[in-house]
């Protein structure tokens, strides 16, 4: 059953935990990612970003996450992860998302409320959710401008304020120490802040990049009012890696490439199924 992303947020804070939000791109992250929400019998999040548009079709997304999620019982969203371009927050409503992420967090904070308010207000009378973003965060494929430098990235507690009561969003994401893609050590989180953000906005607080995040400092984030945690890096890497070795075990003519396929969703799947029950452990 497919709901918006206000409604998982509130079961997910009536239940003090947060739900996982995982990118979906072709027919094998969706399946592992459904499947893995069926047998867990979980509620998730299949998040599908405007950077995937390369690899799929929007639409295609849509069909297939519908023609899958839509006869369980399970709650399930289909979000739009970081869309820059107020075209493709359109396109994702028109197709059937019952969630969108629009990512101004690059603008000057006015430009990004007065954007984000015009999104909510198309989203709202439709019944479609919408995250934002505030604070800066490195690219979604994990790489960085030049210059850049995380702390004077973070998300402070007056903007969130403002931002929060000025768009009326459904939940924030935030830039605490948290970062797309690889982290080089063991990150460290920004909990003060977190604490002080999630105590003076309304919204749920969304965490990403939670990749390499270790579990008890994911779950003292939770503890906080964290209630969305995004994972792809270390989902997408496994894939790969479980490819590789599949790849070095089958060296004959005849490998196919369908079977490797496999083996990458299976990956896939127990990866997902790790961080569901992870999330809903106390
Ligand atoms: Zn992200």
């Amino acid at each position: 059953m497919l709901v918006n992303l206000k409604t998982i947020l509130k079961y997910a804070a009536e239940q003090e935990r947060a739900i996982g939000a995982f990118n979906v791109y072709n027919l094998e992250s969706i399946l592992a990612v459904a499947q893995a929400s069926q047998e867990l019998n979980q509620p998730v999040i299949l998040s599908f970003g405007e950077g995937y548009l390369s690899h799929a079709p929007i639409e295609v997304i849509a069909t297939i996450v519908r023609k899958i999620c839509a006869p369980s019982d399970i709650p399930v969203v289909l979000h739009l992860d970081h869309a820059k371009e107020f075209s493709t927050v359109m396109r994702a409503i028109r197709c059937g998302f019952t969630s969108v992420m629009y990512d101004g967090s690059y603008l000057p904070l006015e430009q990004n409320i007065a954007n984000t308010k015009k999104i909510v207000e198309i989203a709202h009378a439709v019944g479609v959710s919408v995250e934002g973003e505030l604070g800066y965060m490195n690219n979604e494929d994990g790489s960085c401008e030049p210059g850049f430098e995380m702390e004077k990235g973070y998300t402070s507690v007056s903007a969130a304020v403002q931002y929060a009561n000025g768009t009326g969003i459904d939940a924030l994401a935030v830039a605490i120490g948290n970062a797309h893609g690889i982290y080089k050590g063991i990150p460290e989180l920004d909990f003060d802040r977190l604490g002080e953000i999630s105590a003076a906005i309304s919204v749920p607080v969304v965490l990403h990049g939670c990749s390499g995040i270790p579990d008890a400092a994911i779950k003292k984030a939770v503890s906080l009012g964290v209630r969305k945690i995004n994972v792809n890096t270390e989902i997408s890497t496994g894939a790969v890696r479980a490819a590789r070795e599949f790849l070095v075990d089958h060296t004959e003519k005849n490998t196919r490439f369908e079977t490797m396929l496999k083996a990458s969703r299976q990956t896939m799947f127990e990866t997902v199924k790790n961080y569901i029950n992870m999330l809903g452990e106390k």
